[in-house]
This record gives structure tokens, C-alpha cells and sequence, in this order.
């Protein structure tokens, strides 16, 4: 997989503090894809509906 800027894409494991439907989420140790040329990180769809899934738990739970 290559990135925008031609960088090659690579697996990973990330730990960062991303996005997600409007709210900052600190992930860790989760795959990603992580260029090795401007670091931009990919998700796959598959990690996002996991992530998405654990955050409305939390809101459910915070409720
Ligand atoms: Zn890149």
C-alpha cells in the first residue's frame, strides 16, 4: 500500500490519541498502517467499527 505522498505504507501498532465521530479517543496498541515517509496513520474499516463500538459503550457506561 502506498501513501499520498509515495511514502510506503507499513503495519503497525499504534498507540495515539485519535478522532472518532467528533470526539478525541486515545488508542492503544491497535493496527494500523503507518507511512515511513510523513507518518500519516490508516485505519481499516474492520478497527474503525471496533473502535466506534467501544466508544459508545463508554458512553453508554458514562451515562
Ligand atoms: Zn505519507
Amino acid at each position: 500500500m502506498k501513501c499520498d505522498c509515495g511514502g510506503t505504507v507499513k503495519k503497525h501498532k499504534v498507540s495515539k490519541e485519535i478522532s472518532l465521530a467528533g470526539q478525541k479517543v486515545f488508542v492503544q496498541n491497535i493496527d494500523a498502517s503507518v507511512c515511513d515517509k510523513c507518518g500519516e496513520t490508516y485505519f481499516d474499516g474492520e478497527t474503525l467499527i471496533k473502535l466506534e463500538k467501544q466508544l459508545q459503550k463508554r458512553e453508554k457506561q458514562a451515562a
